[in-house]
């Protein structure tokens, strides 16, 4: 299949993307693996949201000619060839396989939550705090349930007011962040007066809550599921009960895809993330990317970032104007969230010797501490090298040891590997129809 632009992610970038470039009449082919358009805030899919712009964009796309959806689709391989991209795409949980040349890409893919290892964390009953969140939203039952929501970041009052919408008890929100750096960052609010009024929404909502800053979870124990929790607050140690524990420590960008294709990666703070210009260009001609990938600023970020690749991407740069605009606006609340929200280092000195660190592989603590290196750790010990090839202790890691993680390995996830070879019988024929049809040349 050919199209002009290829989208990967039907999150709020890449619906903004495809919106803006489906006005030039370009072929645009979305991919995303979920089963439906939304990414991660827009769960249960974008035309079933509250918010305008979902919904707007779902009915121009969804009826726009020149656009074509493939979802439950996940892109496992990607190359370039002299005018296209080829994607490998894999379709309804490794059934089939189809392949997708563009003569351009957008990467779209969003962030995954941050999950730090602490004594007991692998406890049935804990799990990331928007893990939950999407749990609940698919049907997991939390009604009646007592549940501690902690970590870092605005996403916790998000997470808690979905739980708590469905029937759970949320006692407390645990934000590790110091009531100073809360303080300035809810001062910066007033910057932004649509996110200080969600601000408000989230806090009426949750106002059988309580909500203690410089706090956060060293251990929690159970028998067969986590029953209690032991906490530092302020400084002294604290014991709650609970059903369930949502734990993350904010987001960090999926960066896979673009590292495959060799897309430059900014390193120079906490984050690393997808580098691009002013058009959201990658340092690769004709790759562009949006949203999560580029760094954390939520939906609003994403959406103007997204607008701004769409019409790039389609040589629509004058209609970007006011995406620009919005862009600056939430690079602001971008940077206030960084800094509002940044880890403190206790949190690297929770781990006792026997903690697990990687859990699909079972490696723990004591075994990854007198490595010098990433790689050194793997080849030793297995760690990142189980199902999710170090997504979760990949970014952990980072974080307690400074190790880089390799990025960028093919393929992307772990997939069929009749669809790979498929992938290469393909390209083998076409070299060997190249070479028949030159060979003919020759002989006319
Ligand atoms: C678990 C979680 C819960 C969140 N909940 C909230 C919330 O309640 N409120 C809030 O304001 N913000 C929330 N956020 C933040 C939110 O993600 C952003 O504000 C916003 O959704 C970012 O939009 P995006 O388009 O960049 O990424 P996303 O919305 O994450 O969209 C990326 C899309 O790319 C798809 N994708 C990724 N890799 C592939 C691949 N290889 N092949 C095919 N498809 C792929 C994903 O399935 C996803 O649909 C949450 C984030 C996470 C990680």
């Amino acid at each position: 299949m050919k199209t002009d632009l290829l989208i990967i992610g039907a999150g709020p970038a890449g619906l903004a993307a495809a919106f803006a470039a489906s006005k030039s009449g370009l072929n645009i082919d979305i991919v995303d693996d979920n089963f439906q358009s939304g990414g991660q805030i827009w769960r249960g899919g974008a035309p079933q949201q509250s918010d305008v712009r979902a919904r707007d964009m779902w009915l121009a796309l969804s009826q726009a000619e020149n656009v074509r959806f493939h979802f439950q689709s996940k892109l496992i391989q990607l190359e370039r060839s002299e005018e296209n991209l080829i994607a490998t795409v894999e379709h309804n949980d490794q059934q089939r396989s189809s392949q997708i040349a563009a003569r351009r890409l957008i990467i779209a893919t969003g962030a995954r939550e941050l999950l730090l290892p602490f004594p007991g964390w692998t406890l049935p009953g804990i799990t990331g705090a928007g893990g939950l969140q999407a749990l609940a939203k698919n049907g997991y039952p939390v009604k009646g349930k007592k549940v501690v929501v902690a970590g870092t970041g605005p996403l916790l009052l998000a997470v808690a007011a979905t739980l708590t919408e469905r029937g759970a008890i949320v006692t407390h929100i645990l934000e590790q962040a110091s009531l100073a750096s809360l303080s300035r960052f809810a001062l910066g609010l007033l910057r932004t007066p649509t996110k200080l009024k969600q601000a408000f929404a989230l806090g009426w909502k949750l106002k059988a809550t309580r909500y203690l800053a410089n706090s956060f979870v060293i251990a929690a124990e159970g028998k067969e599921q986590v029953a209690t929790i032991r906490v530092s607050n302020n400084g002294d140690i604290q014991e709650f009960n609970c059903d369930l524990l949502a734990c993350a420590y904010g987001l960090l960008p999926n960066l896979e895809i673009a590292a495959a294709l060799g897309c430059a990666i900014e390193n120079d703070d906490d984050m690393p993330r997808i580098k691009v210009d002013q058009w959201q260009q990658t340092n690769l001609n004709q790759v562009y990317c949006a949203g999560e990938t580029t760094g954390i600023g939520g939906v609003d970020l994403a959406i103007a970032e997204g607008s701004i690749a769409g019409y790039a991407a389609s040589d629509q740069r004058d209609l970007a104007i006011d995406a620009i605009k919005q862009r600056a606006i939430w690079q602001g609340f971008a940077e206030r969230l960084k800094q509002g929200f940044a880890l403190r280092s206790e949190l690297r000195h929770l781990c006792q010797k026997d903690t697990i660190v990687c859990r699909c592989e079972d490696v723990r603590y004591a075994q990854l501490q007198d490595h010098a290196d990433w790689r050194s750790a793997k080849l030793h010990t297995r760690c990142g090298m189980g199902a999710c090839q170090g997504r979760i202790c990949g970014n952990a890691n980072r974080f307690l040891f400074s190790w880089e993680r390799d990025l960028g390995r093919l393929p992307l996830h772990s997939c069929n590997i009749g669809h790979l070879i498929d992938t290469h019988i393909e390209k083998a024929d076409s070299i060997t129809s190249m070479n028949i049809a030159s060979r003919n040349e020759q002989e006319i």
